[in-house]
């Protein structure tokens, strides 16, 4: 049933109705549903079409008959106790027709545990008990908040920047990478299936050899662009400020970033290098389910959207698609050498710098690395990946993550793992998981030795299986999470690390060149006033929370360090 519009709705021209997308709530108490959406047109009726159903039945032809018209629906609102389909039931199935709509359940009390399994079986976004009164304080945040993030994913999808390649063209999946990864608005257009992409070339007069192009908004055309070039043209790029800063912070995943607002906010001059794009590994999970107070999970993308706004807000200056090169140690001031030639000075360093993805060294995976075969969840890759059989090798949380993940578009997913089970490896909550998802396949004892190409793109793996037996199999496309390594080579000679290019700290210096009679705090790296903090530090946990901690306590060991010096 379509939401009773009153007389200003009704004069609305048919053309603005269809451009705002829909939220769609479902409950089968007539008085109950007449509130959810007379509370939702109030709070969102400017921007949203509030539509409603008495039946997860009837919503789900609602759903069909949005998706026939091509408009959008951003959330979907619905009861947990409803006869016929239970709301979690109508969540399941509304997921396979709008997978990007954000999801709430409305429940009683009595209702929540059922809303945290839900939180699971459908990726809830949210619970909220009834009544949710005021609506001021219970609904309006919360839906604001979902919109929001549904906005900035719908954003990033339509309009602004026009890219135009191959999809089984390295440059071309690395340059959608970096746009979605930066937050830029960004359309997509495959040569090869949009006669709207060969168009666009014609009028741009640019030959199909000069792929990827990028089309801004302003008319520019860039001709097989380098992510410097076409950062400096989005101005996403930005050169320091000032002359020299309490601290620099190398690196913008979690760590750096927990370091940016903590230090900003407590009135250091703090600016934060990032070399690719705010977020860092994290920004790349599909949904982080264990981080402290989002019983719902949040994707990646959101944590590091949050973050980089709340680092920006309090004073932090963000210095993107910059790499720190060398540091130096000038008497009591430290020199980050930047690419390009930049130079950073500042009384302290903070290197965050994390991991990098561990390449899997078997024939033809290097070769066809970014044409089906991609290191990490791609995101960018999943609608590609529509009814597609998609490997994912590797038995950890994070390839946990992005087999369910791309089993929401995916025909079928096919774990291979080398161990005898994910027991060891992964969180029993993913496990579960993935037990109750019926297109993800594990296999043990397996692994892909030989990764063979079609016309430059991934066509097969071969698999050798438990009994050592070979199969080759139609892949097409291969995510690989097999580990991850430092890449602190630019601290070579300067800061002590182990082997394997983790960085020592606190404690671990003492032995390794540490010049001072004082002990070292406990972050504090062989060189006084450059700190560590995250993944790239020896011994150091791998986790989002524990990066994120490591990055505020730094700054206040930066504070004593400061405060002594
Ligand atoms: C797919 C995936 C899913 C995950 N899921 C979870 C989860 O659910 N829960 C959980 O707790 N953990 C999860 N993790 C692990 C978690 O993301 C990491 O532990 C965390 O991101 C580490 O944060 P960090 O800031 O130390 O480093 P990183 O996140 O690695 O960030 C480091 C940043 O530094 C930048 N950088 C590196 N070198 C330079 C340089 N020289 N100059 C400038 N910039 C540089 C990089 O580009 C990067 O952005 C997941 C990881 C992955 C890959």
């Amino acid at each position: 049933m379509l939401d009773t519009p009153g007389t200003d709705t009704e004069q609305r021209d048919d053309q603005d109705r269809r451009r705002r997308p829909a939220i769609v709530a479902v409950d089968d108490e007539p008085a109950v549903l007449a509130a959810v959406a007379r509370d939702l047109r109030r709070g969102f009726g400017e921007r949203y079409r509030i539509m409603r159903a008495g039946s997860g039945g009837d919503a789900l032809d609602l759903l069909k008959q949005i998706r026939a018209r091509g408009e959008q629906v951003a959330l979907l609102v619905a009861d947990q106790r409803m006869p016929g389909l239970s709301g979690t039931d109508y969540l399941v199935r509304a997921r396979e027709l709008v997978p990007e709509a954000k999801r709430v359940l409305l429940t009683a009390y009595a209702d929540t545990e059922a809303a945290i399994q839900a939180i699971n079986e459908v990726s809830l976004d949210y619970y909220l008990l009834k009544p949710w009164d005021p609506p001021e304080e219970q609904l309006f945040p919360v839906v604001e908040d979902l919109l929001t993030t549904w906005e900035s994913g719908a954003a990033l999808e339509s309009g602004g920047v026009r890219v135009i390649g191959h999809r089984y063209s390295k440059q071309s999946h690395d340059l959608r990478d970096f746009l979605a990864r930066n937050r830029v608005p960004a359309r997509w257009l495959d040569v090869e299936r949009d006669s709207e992409a060969r168009e666009l070339l014609a009028v741009a007069g640019v030959d199909a050899d000069r792929l990827p192009v990028a089309l801004l908004e302003d008319g520019s055309v860039l001709e097989r662009p380098t992510m410097l070039e076409l950062a400096g043209r989005l101005g996403i790029t930005a050169e320091p400020a000032g002359d020299h800063y309490d601290l620099v912070i190398v690196g913008g995943g979690p760590a750096g970033l927990a370091a940016a607002v903590y230090g900003a906010s407590e009135g250091l001059r703090t600016v934060m290098v990032e070399r690719e794009a705010p977020g860092g590994q994290a920004g790349q999970s599909s949904r982080i389910e264990n981080y402290l107070g989002f019983p719902a999970g949040l994707s990646g993308s959101d944590l590091a959207r949050r973050a980089t706004d709340q680092a920006r807000r309090l004073g932090a200056e963000l210095v993107t698609v910059q790499e720190a090169v060398a540091l130096r140690v000038e008497g009591s001031g430290r020199l980050i050498e930047l690419t390009g030639g930049g130079l950073l000075s500042a009384n302290t360093v903070l290197v965050a710098s994390g991991v990098s993805y561990r390449q899997l060294d078997a024939p033809g995976f290097a070769e066809l690395t970014g044409a089906g075969i991609y290191y990490g969840a791609a995101l960018t890759e999943a609608r590609a990946c529509q009814d597609q059989h998609v490997f994912v090798i590797g038995g950890a949380n994070s390839a946990g993550q992005a087999a369910v993940y791309f089993s929401g578009y995916a025909g079928r997913v096919t774990m291979l793992i080398r161990a005898d089970s994910l027991t060891r490896s992964m969180s029993q909550y993913l496990i579960e998981q993935i037990a109750a998802i019926p297109n993800i396949e594990v296999r043990t004892l397996s692994e892909a030795i030989v990764a063979e190409g079609e016309d430059g793109h991934l066509r097969a793996l071969r698999i050798r299986g438990p009994d050592g037996s070979e199969t080759l199999e139609r892949a097409d496309a291969c995510f690989v999470f097999i580990g991850a390594a430092p890449r602190t080579d630019w601290l070579e000679g300067v800061v002590a690390r182990d082997e394997r290019g983790f960085i020592l700290a606190g404690p671990d210096v003492r032995d390794h060149g540490w010049p001072l009679s004082r002990d070292p705090y406990a972050l504090e790296t062989s060189v006084p006033g450059v700190f560590v903090a995250g993944d790239v530090r020896m011994r150091s946990i791998k986790r989002v929370a524990s990066a994120v901690g490591e990055g505020s306590m730094a700054v206040s060991l930066i504070h004593e360090y400061l405060a002594s010096a």
